[in-house]
């Protein structure tokens, strides 16, 4: 069961995207791409190269629904003739290929983001959604954890490991420990954990950072031998990542509380003072930043939180 890495390009500041051929019965794409011209045709281009086209692909599998990665997923479902699309339920903001404003737009304001700043993320949030099709409910299926994707001469076991988005999943063959990540593995970069509502309860947020260091600490477990992320080269040594990501965030953790002023201060103040330079989709990486960490601190027990105005401040302890 060979997995063929095919990189395309995104209109994206993080730059392409990884998505994977398993070019054995079932045709199985995990993950699609943008909705661009230029990522379709390096779609096409990388399936030509396996002898395949886009009407072979069987089923799509989502390592999570941002836009980079499933933005194509209906074009290739379509050209497939209803190839079936596979997709965490906890994907809920994200599923159906647009982010959830009005959920998000309170998670913003109650970390203290100003209106005209929530505006100018909507319209972000706007520009964002060309680049994915939207999926209505019963248009895909509901990837599991602990199942299994079946192939002709093996399998790969679903693993939701949630953090960068609360529905995503990584997908490994325990043959020889190799696993694809999507974005919960980024070699050259600490994955961001996206500000998002909780699956379950949307009026709160879902703790991202501190899911995702379980998903690592899970991912870790299968002591991987390789592990291909959604962007950039795929990872050998995934124990000096793991540390690298540890280390990362105990600073940015250190850095967070350090820049609490006395009187309190909310995740958007921080964000300011963490990334003064920052704009457009940055911004909102910024705020996430800072929340998850923020968050991370007040949930062991080193600052304190409590709520001002409808804004959530956070002190020193
Ligand atoms: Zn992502
Ligand atoms: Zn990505």
């Amino acid at each position: 069961m060979k997995i063929i890495p095919i990189s395309l390009p995104t209109p994206f500041y993080i730059g392409p995207v990884n998505v994977y051929l398993i070019a054995e019965d079932p045709i199985t794409l995990i993950d699609t791409g943008p909705k661009t011209k230029e990522a379709n045709e390096a779609l096409h281009e990388g399936l030509r190269k396996a002898r395949l086209r886009v009407s072979d692909v069987r089923r799509i599998v989502l390592t999570h629904a941002h836009e980079d990665h499933c933005g194509l997923a209906r074009s290739v479902r379509d050209q497939a003739k209803d190839a079936e699309v596979l997709v965490h339920a906890w994907e809920t903001g994200h599923r159906v290929g647009r982010l959830e404003y009005e959920e998000h737009r309170a998670l913003l304001v109650r970390a203290g983001v100003p209106r005209d700043e929530v505006q100018t993320m909507r319209k972000m949030y706007d520009g964002v959604r060309q680049y994915a099709d939207s999926f209505e409910a019963d248009e895909y299926g509901e990837l599991r954890d602990e199942e299994e994707l079946e192939f002709a001469t093996g399998t790969l076991r679903i693993l939701h490991t949630p953090g960068h988005t609360p529905g995503s999943c990584s997908f490994v063959r325990e043959a020889d420990r190799t696993i694809i990540a999507g974005d919960c593995v980024l070699k050259r970069i600490t994955p961001n954990p996206v500000l998002s509502p909780d699956p379950i309860d949307p009026t709160k947020r879902f703790a991202s950072l501190s899911e995702y260091l379980v998903s690592l600490a899970r991912l870790r477990s299968f002591a991987p031998t390789l592990v291909h992320g959604g962007h950039g080269d795929a990872v050998h040594d995934f124990e000096e990542l793991f540390n690298r990501y540890f280390r990362a965030i105990q600073e940015r953790q250190a850095q967070v509380i350090r820049l609490l002023p006395k009187s309190g201060a909310t995740a958007w103040e921080i964000a300011r003072q963490m990334f003064p330079d920052t704009d457009d989709v940055h911004r909102f990486l910024s705020v996430s930043e800072a929340v998850a960490h923020l968050d991370l601190a007040h949930s062991e027990g080193k600052i304190g939180l409590e709520m001002a105005d409808g804004t959530e401040v956070y002190r020193p302890q």
